[in-house]
């Protein structure tokens, strides 16, 4: 069992060799539904101890899985996808009871996540080597990809199903053992997904599980046996975990916080530009990192967008996402977030911006304690006030009228984030220009939220992401391996005439 029951909520254990055990930890945080704001479950804050634990059994089960052929790994991931695929529904719910997204929004995420273990039912296909015969006379040159050993997963909490499941099934598919480190706000979906992988046949110690904040990633950084860390969540912490974990001589992928534009072109279907803007920033409560929480209208764009998107979001219905609940949004994680997203609105308000939508006013009055807040508009904010400049995380979109194509691209140099930028145009000139120029690592031609799928590299530049190789596609192939080059000199059989003769057996003869 994943969770041991207490008095009054239930408290995660972790994952070691297998088996649930508790933490020696001796602080615990709350799991709350964001929904109603109680308190569904507790979450130890374990650190060096529960670390090494988990680290050490992924340790000694890697010689065995490392050994285990790539197709019988493969093959542990099919299973993997039809037991998730069985217990769809159930991990939706969770991913909607601790995270607070509509379950139309768990369910697309989860999928998001199978179609990573369907990438990485595909690496036997893909983990092969080159060769190059006679590189120089009787020579032949091969490299073979290794795994590393141990690798850590270390996720942020918005999306509780699917980031997870951008890392371990690859890294384990390519030999690696893991320990994963889901957000100390939302482990109760990884806990029924690892249920899943040993239903699945996983061998025990191949994939393990901690609980905790800072001091248990900072025991992840610094293992003396961890080889590999992939971490998702805010720049600042993504900044430290790469210096941290390259200074400990591991490999490091850290995705970091984002800013995300959305250009209209005044040419954009209006109808269609409005539904994907809306979706993109309000989408998930505007807690994604590929959410667009910038609007740039060009030219005359703004005129006719803007009161059609004002009067559409403000249409949005709101609230409780549990219990069978489907509003158009869900509530943000924590009442600490939701004050943090609030005082960003006052702040733009005290900067100057127009706040043509005030999410602030809602009230849900089913669910007084939950953490809701209505979208959020604020028109004419200028390039330099934070609304514009910071992550946001929430259901606020910011609007900067611009003149031309290149004053949006412009904005766009100046961001220290470049997750993702969208343009929404009929002009294939427009497009191409701004697919050419604009300062991030994921572009959307008319597509909303341009995340990278399953079989691409998630690719985040600047602040967004640091280290060399990006999460998902081939790319996490490579992160997740290591190459060994073989040379190998052949003593060829002499050529006489049409007959070859070994000199081994001839010595031997
Ligand atoms: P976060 O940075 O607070 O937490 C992420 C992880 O780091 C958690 O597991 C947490 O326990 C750990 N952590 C928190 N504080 C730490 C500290 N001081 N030292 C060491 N570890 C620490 O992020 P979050 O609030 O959970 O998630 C939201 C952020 O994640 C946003 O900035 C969002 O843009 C980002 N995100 C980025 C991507 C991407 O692909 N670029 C995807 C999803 C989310």
């Amino acid at each position: 069992m994943a969770v041991a029951e207490t008095k009054a909520v239930t408290t995660c254990k972790l994952l070691v060799n297998g088996t649930w055990i508790d933490s020696s930890a001796s602080e615990f945080g709350d799991i709350a539904n964001p929904s109603t704001g109680d308190v569904i479950a507790r979450v130890p804050m374990g650190g060096p101890s529960d670390v090494d634990k988990a680290v050490q059994a992924a340790h000694q089960a890697f010689f065995d899985w490392a050994e285990t052929p790539v197709v019988e790994r493969a093959r542990v991931m099919f299973r993997f996808k039809n037991v998730l695929e069985a217990r769809y529904e159930e991990i939706a719910a969770c991913v909607t009871r601790e995270h607070g997204k509509t379950i139309a929004e768990a369910r697309a995420s989860l999928m998001r996540g199978i179609e990573v273990i369907e990438f990485a039912c595909g690496v036997p296909s893909l983990i092969n080597g080159e060769c190059l015969e006679n590189l120089a006379r009787n020579v032949d040159c091969e490299t073979m990809r290794h795994p590393l050993g141990v690798c850590v997963g270390i996720t942020p909490f918005n999306f509780p199903a699917m980031v997870p499941l951008w890392m371990y099934p690859i890294a384990l598919t390519c030999g690696n053992t893991f320990v994963l480190k889901p957000s100390e706000k939302v482990p109760l979906t990884s806990m029924l997904i690892a249920e899943a992988l040993l239903e699945a046949g996983l061998p025990k110690g191949v994939f393990n599980i901690v609980h905790g904040g800072k001091d248990c990633v900072n025991a992840l950084l610094t293992h003396p046996l961890v080889k590999a860390i992939s971490f998702v969540g805010s720049t600042g912490i993504a900044k430290h975990v790469y210096e941290t974990g390259t200074a400990h001589g591991k490999r490091v992928q850290a995705a970091g916080g984002a800013k995300n534009h959305i250009i209209i072109m005044p040419d954009a279907d209006i109808d269609q530009t409005v539904h994907a803007l809306q979706a993109s920033a309000f989408g998930c409560a505007g807690e994604r990192c590929m959410a667009g929480s910038l609007a740039l209208p060009v030219g005359k764009a703004a005129e006719e967008l803007m009161p059609r998107l004002v009067e559409s979001a403000a249409k949005m219905t709101i609230g409780r996402t549990d219990e069978g609940g489907k509003p158009d949004m869900g509530p943000l994680i924590s009442s600490e977030h939701l004050a943090k997203v609030t005082s960003l609105i006052q702040k733009g308000e005290g900067e100057g911006a127009e706040l043509a939508l005030d999410g602030r006013k809602l009230k849900v009055k089913e669910a007084p304690k939950g953490f809701f807040l209505g979208p959020t508009i604020f028109d004419r904010a200028k390039p330099e006030m934070t609304i514009v400049k910071e992550e946001i995380f929430g259901p606020v979109l910011s609007v900067v009228r611009v003149e031309t194509i290149d004053d949006a691209i412009e904005i766009g140099k100046n961001c220290q984030y470049g997750n993702g930028a969208v343009i929404y145009t009929n002009s294939g000139t427009a497009a191409r220009h701004f697919k050419r120029h604009f300062n991030a690592g994921m572009i959307g031609i008319n597509v909303g939220v341009p995340a990278s799928m399953a079989w691409f590299p998630f690719t985040g530049w600047n602040n967004s992401f640091f280290g060399d190789l990006h999460i998902q596609g081939k790319e996490a192939i490579q992160f997740y391996t290591q190459q060994k080059m073989t040379m190998t000199r052949w003593f060829s059989p002499k050529s006489t005439g049409d007959k070859y003769v070994d000199p081994v057996w001839k010595a031997k003869s």
